[in-house]
């Protein structure tokens, strides 16, 4: 790590410790050269699968895609921007631990319809029946059925 202050290359450690819940790491730096002090922030770059639409062509994978979605299905409910950003990143994490390079949107979807249905009811039937275009009310049922029994 370069110096910023001098540009010198050789840079030391002096302190390393974890911050947000582990994800990223906040590094104490001290130039070789000039001794100036300088903190770094430090995250693993882990790339998020591609994602299968249903027609079988490939995307990469769209974060405001993913947050337009839920945002939709959670407009005017009792639903913090936390919360939001909480399930957002449950959904990557889940995806990126998967270690696939490929998904089908398909998994992606259902994802979504488990962190809605914790969130709000609303918001979960919102979702799945645009995700899923539901013929008729009985399937949406069975669908809503089946999600249940899988907790
Ligand atoms: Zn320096």
């Amino acid at each position: 790590m370069r110096c910023p202050f001098c540009s010198f290359q050789d840079t030391k450690v002096i302190d390393s410790r974890l911050v947000t819940e582990g994800d990223q790491v906040r590094r104490r730096r001290e130039c070789n050269e000039c001794g100036e002090r300088f903190t770094t922030f430090e995250t693993a770059e882990l790339v998020m699968p591609r994602v299968i639409k249903g027609d079988g062509t490939r995307q990469p994978f769209d974060d405001e895609k993913l947050r337009g979605g839920i945002l939709r299905a959670v407009e005017k409910r009792p639903v913090s921007v936390e919360d939001v950003q909480k399930s957002i990143l449950g959904i990557q994490s889940k995806l990126r631990a998967l270690g696939e390079r490929e998904i089908s949107a398909q998994v992606i979807g259902e994802m979504v319809m488990n962190e809605l249905k914790k969130l709000d009811q609303v918001a979960f039937v919102r979702f799945a029946s645009v995700y899923r275009r539901f013929q008729d009310v009985s399937e949406f049922r069975d669908e809503i059925e089946r999600l249940e029994s899988n907790d």
